[in-house]
């Protein structure tokens, strides 16, 4: 429902009450360049890309801290705009390490989008350059390093980790030329309060905060996380037959996006040559097998009552027929409060309550719970 029309543009525009110029102008599909605006977050205008003028007022307004008013006249871009964007854009790339081919975030980096549309003038790009910082880079954290010489101070990160994330893990510390993203008392990543859940790095419009591996998919096939209840919306990218990242699904209404360090980043146990894809029983020696009751199909008529400590041997791989009889057989000397159950998060809602059926109905007993009862 719209409830006031602007002008953007020459065009008539509608938009609502507490909308910014941004917002209305991208609901029409009206491009204005930014780099610090992020949906979602309190709008900074730290970058001052997104400069607009607006009719009967002497200065330049940023369009994403601008909210809309009834009859508004607005212009985006002309020659005046174009200049000062450009300069604003200079400003930022002499204090950035500028080095798209051998960059990590190339093709998908905002500040390389904002220079092939705006473009610089590279004589007073060479008089506005600085010395390089040549910063420490933080490699600390296992899923994502920090390098402060690619960082554009636009806040992204620290507006993410405080007004989505609520750790409020980064800060700006340090002034004017030195002013850079830090964490309290300016540690590694690693010893910070930090929590590894990646959102900042998601948001990050350059190399700053970027995933230790960045490899692009082929597709991508939405799905269900299966590590807790929550049940986030992931999006996995896909090469060939192999899973190679993970993201939010914006779409999906619990959690819009947003994920916690296992969704985002810990999908590897699926290709891991550890990972079991056949049921096992452990194989004792021949003697300890046959005091507990297991023959060579794995099957056992007796429950093991006390303490074992594993001896000769591994598990040995059985049929699932084969383990299930194993397991229904043990089972079978339990009953009512001899019994509790521990269920698992990586189940679906369904299997736990088939679970919780059988412990209840069969076994007798209501010791069941959830390592994911949130
Ligand atoms: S962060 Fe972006 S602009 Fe900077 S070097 Fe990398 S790709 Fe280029
Ligand atoms: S990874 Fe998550 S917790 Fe850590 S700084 Fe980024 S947003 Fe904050
Ligand atoms: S690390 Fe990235 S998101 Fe954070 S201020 Fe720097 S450029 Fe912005």
């Amino acid at each position: 429902m719209s409830d006031l029309s602007l002008t953007i543009n020459g065009i008539e525009v509608a938009a609502r009450e507490g909308m910014t110029i941004l917002e209305a102008a991208q609901s029409s599909g009206i491009y204005v360049p930014t780099l610090c605006h992020c949906p979602g977050l309190t709008p900074e205008g730290a970058c001052r890309i997104c400069l607009v003028k607006i009719e009967k007022k002497k200065k330049l307004h940023p369009a994403c801290r601008t909210p809309v008013e009834a009859g508004m006249v607005v212009i985006t871009d002309d020659a005046e705009i174009e200049q000062v964007r450009r300069v604003t854009l200079e400003l930022i790339l002499s204090d950035h390490d500028f080095n798209c081919l051998l960059c990590r975030k190339s093709g998908t980096c905002r500040l390389q989008d904002l220079v092939n549309r705006i473009g610089f003038d590279e004589h007073r790009l060479d008089r506005l350059d600085r010395v390089a910082k040549d910063l420490p880079v933080d490699t600390s954290n296992p899923f994502f390093d920090f390098n402060p010489n690619k960082c554009v101070q636009c806040g992204i990160c620290i507006r993410t980790c405080r007004e989505i994330v609520g750790v409020d893990a980064i800060d700006m510390a340090y002034r004017g030329y030195e002013i850079k993203v830090s964490t309290f008392g300016d540690k590694p990543f690693k010893e910070s309060v930090c929590v590894s859940c990646g959102e900042c790095v998601e948001r990050c419009p350059v190399a700053a905060l970027i995933p230790k591996k960045i490899e692009y998919p082929t597709r991508e096939v939405k799905t269900i996380c299966a590590y807790c209840g929550v049940g986030c919306g992931l999006r996995l990218g896909v090469r060939g037959n192999t899973i190679i990242g993970a993201r939010g699904d914006r779409d999906n209404p619990v959690n819009k996006g947003e994920l916690c360090v296992r969704g985002r980043f810990g999908y590897k146990f699926i290709h891991s040559p550890d990972r079991l894809t056949s049921p096992i029983v452990r194989a004792y020696d021949p003697l300890e097998r046959q005091a507990h009751g297991i023959d060579e199909t794995g099957e056992s008529s007796k429950p093991v009552t006390s303490p074992l400590v594993k001896q000769e041997g591994d598990f040995v791989e059985v049929t699932w027929e084969q383990a299930i009889k194993y397991v229904a057989s043990s089972l079978d000397h339990f009953k009512g409060d001899q019994f509790a159950a521990m269920s698992s998060a990586k189940c679906t809602n369904e299997e736990n309550y088939l679970f919780q059926k059988f412990v209840r109905t069969v076994m007798g007993t209501n010791n069941i719970d959830h390592c994911a009862r949130l």
